[in-house]
């Protein structure tokens, strides 16, 4: 294949940028051309300009923007077949032999019916002597390759589309602000958000957000008296304590005949069985637009790189494929299928068949929704006689991760409504030294899902010589059977203590379960850790606006992110932000490589480049550290450019968790009360720590762990992400191969 362009379709995604970005790059950087179809299908349709070359620095700065910029349009030319076979004819002239399209459902089911139909829009062009038999031989095979750009999240193939991450951060962004004004005024809120056949951002967000109630077209409440229903929990929520009612609908929310709820139609009855002052709120198009949250822009990066790699290897019979994540992930599945699975989700809808809609979203989707019953309730369920019921001491330890709180909330409510007790350790193994334990109830942990920091405390402190027997104490004091840790490495060392000595104080002989909850993502057993994705946003946005602050003048900065010896914010900032170099800790720093670098920067910024980041690890070297780098790098700049460094420092561990973090922690929330549940009916109870394994949450015996970390360095030996190295290595600069043009002053570190 020596041609390959790349277009964008339909609603756009944030994300769409970083897609295009990853493929025009790694087609470059594969020694292929690179062309944009410019306004989606119209622009094939329309040929001319419309089809035309992109470079590499023609997709420099482009990560952090919203939208497409190459566009994207509704063609309703292209749903014909003269539409499409004009459409042929301009992909012939340009001699375009593979086209990877990022859209949404309706874009793709286009993109397969046009490469089904390939082979007779060609004869069609013969026969009319549009095109000489010659070329249509020449081209008689066209690769396609599809990835999903949709905010809704609807499409199958992928456990995520591009784009819901980034309408995820919208929605909860708007909803938390709503929910300061509405607690103040003791108001009450109804917030529609986008999704005609999907309640995906409905439902993520009424779990990130502690909303009282939700409305979504997969599960539509099964009763017809269900407004008295919500009233009544609603009020009940009110009775209880709650300043704030605040209900998300999806745009597609219907009632369990079918007909649509509309959210005024919510609002009021509010207004008028619960005498409540509703808001409405119509999110609309703030959902779709704004920069891309990191993992949109790495997911659509990771995607956009293996769309060419798969174009490049896929024969002239291979099927369309998806490129997606599934179980996290990149991967590829047979577009047809996807497509007649959203068919067979859209007949579900229509013929009112919920349980086969739910079924066909998942079991991810159907958890999150039996936690979200579960914590919108106003008070738990009556305890169900003769089940276990639990003495559930939580506690958070390790640095503070933005969602340590979200998880003890979902801890103490999912753990109250299974007709547990749940006790609060304040301030880490030092409150469990210090008997800081009190029990907990349904509204002492109102409000806490959206907050940062951590409510409970935590600190690092790890137990040692007669620490042991006051903690044993205390377990016994308060009759505590079993023990669920919240936290990060120390957290972990303390909680494989006490496993240890089990044998030593009876007490310690309970079984332990730990949460992984550390912004530097370094915990065995868990490819992800709550508040990893937050801290990584935070890195991005702080990326994106010292790039800003650069306009004027010739700059390299020196970023120092944190991590401690585990580079995994490093890399995923860097692929976020398209820093070209980033230093890690698993992979040292040498004199050599940093005369290397200097030597890449002169040579950059004397043709033309205006702006370099460099990402460094906080432990990559200890001798060359980033006062030394940036010094370095400023002598060796002389006059061609100046360098700047940046500590990020404790805004990584600072702010509101993101909705992933939030849901991260509710959904292994659910799963660690499960486990612990099922350790005390046993005879001889486990202890384990819980983790995210592909799509799955998983446990870990505790005798396991220890092997699986590598404690002179204090980070697991397992590290998934190292393997999406090479992808940043390659689009951050251009190799040898690559011809780079395009005007100087566009030419940016991206
Ligand atoms: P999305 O891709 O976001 O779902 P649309 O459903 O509006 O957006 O589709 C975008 C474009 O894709 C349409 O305007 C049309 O050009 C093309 N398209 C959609 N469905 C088909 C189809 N069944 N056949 C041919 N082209 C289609």
């Amino acid at each position: 294949m020596r041609r390959i362009a790349v277009l964008t379709s339909g609603g756009d995604a944030p994300g769409m940028n970083a897609a295009v970005r990853a493929v025009v790059r790694t087609g470059l950087d594969r020694g292929i051309e690179t062309f944009a179809i410019y306004e989606g299908y119209q622009g094939m349709v329309d040929g001319g300009d419309r089809i035309r070359p992109i470079t590499w620095n023609d997709v420099g700065g482009i990560l952090h923007r919203g939208g497409t910029i190459i566009g994207s349009a509704r063609c309703a030319e292209f749903r014909t077949r003269d539409g499409r076979r004009t459409a042929a004819y301009n992909l012939l002239i340009n001699q375009i032999e593979g086209v990877i399209i990022i859209g949404g459902d309706g874009s793709l089911s286009g993109a397969n019916l046009f490469r089904s139909e390939w082979p007779e829009l060609l004869a069609e062009l013969v026969s009319e002597e549009r095109i000489p038999q010659t070329l249509a031989d020449e081209y008689r095979h066209l690769a396609i390759v599809g990835l999903v750009g949709s905010i809704d999240n609807d499409m199958f193939g992928t456990d995520v589309t591009i784009g819901a991450d980034t309408a995820l951060h919208r929605i909860t962004d708007a909803v938390d602000a709503i929910s300061s004004t509405a607690a103040s005024h003791q108001r009450s809120f109804v917030v529609e958000v986008m999704g005609r056949n999907s309640g995906y951002l409905a439902l993520m967000a009424a779990l990130a957000t502690g909303a009282d109630w939700v409305l979504i077209p997969e599960a539509p409440p099964m009763l017809d008296d269900w407004e008295d229903k919500m009233c009544a929990v609603l009020k009940r929520g009110r009775e209880l304590g709650r300043r704030d009612s605040i209900v998300i609908v999806a745009e597609g929310a219907r009632d369990w005949h079918g007909n649509p709820i509309s959210s005024q139609h919510v609002a009021s009855v509010m207004e008028e069985k619960l005498g409540l002052e509703a808001r409405l709120t119509i999110l609309g198009h703030v959902q779709r637009g704004g920069a891309p949250s990191a993992f949109d822009r790495n997911l659509a990066t990771l995607s956009g790189a293996a769309a060419v790699e798969v174009i490049l290897q896929m024969g002239p019979d291979s099927p369309v494929p998806v490129i997606g994540i599934l179980g996290n992930r990149i991967s590829q599945s047979p577009l047809q299928t996807c497509l007649e699975r959203n068919a067979a989700l859209d007949a579900a809808l229509r013929e009112r068949n919920f349980e086969k809609a739910m079924e066909l979203r998942g079991k991810g989707f159907i958890d999150a929704f039996q936690t979200l019953r579960t914590l919108v309730r106003a008070e738990p369920h009556e305890p169900v006689p003769g089940r276990a019921s639990l003495r559930l001491a939580v506690m958070n330890a390790g640095a503070p991760s933005p969602g340590m709180n979200t998880a003890v909330r979902a801890v103490v409510r999912l753990g109250i409504d299974r007709g547990h007790q749940v006790f609060g350790v304040s301030h880490g193994f030092q409150g469990l030294i210090d008997g800081s334990i009190q029990a907990l109830d349904w509204m002492s942990v109102n409000g806490w899902a959206i907050r940062g920091g951590a409510e409970l405390g935590t600190n690092r402190k790890k137990p040692s010589g007669s620490d042991y027997y006051a903690i044993a104490r205390n377990l016994e004091k308060y009759e505590i059977d079993s023990l669920l840790i919240i936290g990060g490495w120390s957290g972990y060392e303390a909680a494989l203590d006490l496993y240890r000595m089990r044998s030593q104080y009876p007490a310690f002989d309970l079984p332990i379960v730990c949460m992984p909850a550390t912004i530097d993502n370094d915990l065995p057993a868990s490819e992800l850790s709550i508040g990893a994705d937050t801290a990584l946003n935070s890195i991005v946005e702080a990326i994106d606006k010292i790039k800003q602050s650069a306009v004027a003048s010739k700059r390299v900065f020196v970023v120092e992110v944190m991590g401690g010896k585990c580079g995994y914010l490093a890399l995923m900032g860097a692929l976020a932000s398209g820093a070209e170099r980033v230093y890690l800790a698993e992979e040292g720093v040498t004199l050599a490589e940093l005369e290397e670098d200097v030597r890449q920067l002169i040579e950059g910024f004397t043709h033309g480049k205006r702006l370099g980041v460099m990402i460094r690890n906080e432990l990559a070297n200890p001798t060359y550290d980033t006062r030394f780098m940036a010094a370095l790098f400023e002598e060796e700049g002389g006059k061609l450019f100046d360098v700047r460094q940046s500590i990020l420092g404790h805004i990584q561990q600072g702010g509101n968790p993101t909705p992933f973090d939030r849901n991260l922690a509710s959904r292994l929330a659910a799963d660690c009360i499960e486990y612990l549940e099922g350790q005390i009916e046993t005879d001889e109870p486990q202890s384990a720590v819980a983790g995210l394994l592909g799509s799955k949450m998983g446990f870990t015996n505790l005798d396991e762990v220890p092997h699986m970390m590598d404690r002179r360095e204090r980070r697991p030996r397992d590290q998934w992400w190292m393997a999406l190295r090479s992808v940043a290595r390659v689009l951050a600069q251009p190799g040898p191969s690559v011809e780079v043009q395009g005007s100087d002053e566009a030419v940016s570190v991206e």
